[in-house]
């Protein structure tokens, strides 16, 4: 592992290089709520935890145009959506990077990559800022996910200090480093050894939740979920947030004979998410609609794509307004089936 040191004072002249190449992001309080921004030249909001909207609205966006179109049934002209430009997000928590590891398992895999997501993702370069604190709703190490993770970054930084120690994960990572220049110092040994130790004591206390698909899908048919249903308003905030949420539904609006497709967040915890043409509701239940996004989450995407759809940021619990947070409904159906 090269470390470098980037002291404190010399992080804006760092943001203003990155900014001179990309667009540059990263979290900003807006009327007292963080959320990823444009910075411009606001200096970024580091708080403990990770901002309240997750990363995935810079790549995969709330709502996005597909293609125009113009013309009749037998005529129509299409033209494909502006193609993405380059962006920089600084001050990604790990557990928000590891996040677009997951949503890109789904979104970039062949034979059925998302081309707009897929396109985004490599024109975007991420710089994650290890955690030194957990926030509140945190509970990352639960879901195997530590807060110097790599995965999904291309440069982490360690703040200790006063300064940063930087380390470059990817090849993009390391073009940061050297546009970085004469902004970065080398690391003593001393400094490099410390970050060292941090780094794998950070990343040892990744723990796996062993059995835990198997012990939701015994739960399927548990009076638990119509109980949970009680309390569930169906509001679809927990998947909004979510960094690793991607339902989505698609919409045109039309003027005469023009026309915009878009594509926009959709929640499967909405009642008519499942409706079918005919009117039959797979999913016709609040109980069944949050066993269906925790099963999702938890057993069917790990089967799929190798490991859990939660990274454990804990953003569903901040947003809820009845504050159902996904670890603390996994403490209640252990418990339920103890
Ligand atoms: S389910 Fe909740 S804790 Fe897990 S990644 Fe999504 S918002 Fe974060
Ligand atoms: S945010 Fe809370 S109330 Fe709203 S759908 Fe999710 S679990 Fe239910």
């Amino acid at each position: 592992m090269t470390m470098m040191l980037l002291p404190g004072e010399r992080l804006s002249g760092l943001l203003e290089r990155l900014a001179a190449e990309a667009r540059l992001y990263g979290p900003l309080a807006v009327d007292g709520t963080v959320v990823f921004e444009e910075l411009g030249c606001n200096p970024p909001t580091i708080e403990p935890g990770c901002p309240a909207g997750s990363l995935k609205s810079l790549l995969y966006h709330q709502t996005d145009p597909v293609f125009d179109f113009e013309g009749g049934y037998t005529d129509i002209a299409l033209r494909a959506a502006a193609p993405p430009v380059a962006q920089v997000i600084f001050g990604v928590r790990p557990c928000d990077a590891v996040g677009l590891d997951r949503l890109g398992r789904a979104l970039a895999a062949e034979p059925f990559a998302d081309e707009r997501y897929r396109q985004r993702r490599e024109m975007t370069t991420v710089l994650t800022v290890a955690c030194r604190e957990a926030g509140p709703h945190c509970f990352c190490r639960a879901m195997g996910v530590s807060p110097a993770d790599p995965r999904g970054s291309d440069v982490v930084l360690y703040p200790a200090d006063g300064h940063y120690l930087l380390e470059a994960v990817t090849p993009r990572g390391q073009d940061v480093r050297e546009s970085a220049g004469k902004l970065l110092d080398p690391a003593g040994d001393d400094a490099a050894r410390m970050a060292c130790r941090e780094t794998l004591v950070l990343r040892a206390a990744g723990l796996a939740r062993d059995g835990l698909a198997a012990h939701l899908e015994a739960a399927f048919h548990h009076p638990y979920w119509d109980e949970l249903a009680q309390r569930c308003l169906g509001c679809g905030a927990c998947t909004f947030v979510c960094p690793t949420c991607y339902c989505f539904a698609m919409f045109d609006i039309v003027r005469g004979t023009r026309g915009r497709r878009l594509r926009g967040w959709d929640s499967c915890q909405f009642k008519d998410y499942s409706l079918m043409a005919g009117g039959h509701n797979p999913q016709p239940t609040r109980g069944s609609r949050i066993r269906r996004r925790l099963l999702h989450k938890l057993s069917r995407f790990p089967a799929i794509h190798g490991d859990w759809a939660c990274v454990g940021c804990g953003r569903c619990g901040a947003a809820c307004p009845v504050g159902l947070h996904l670890a603390g409904v996994l403490a209640e159906l252990e418990e339920v089936l103890s």
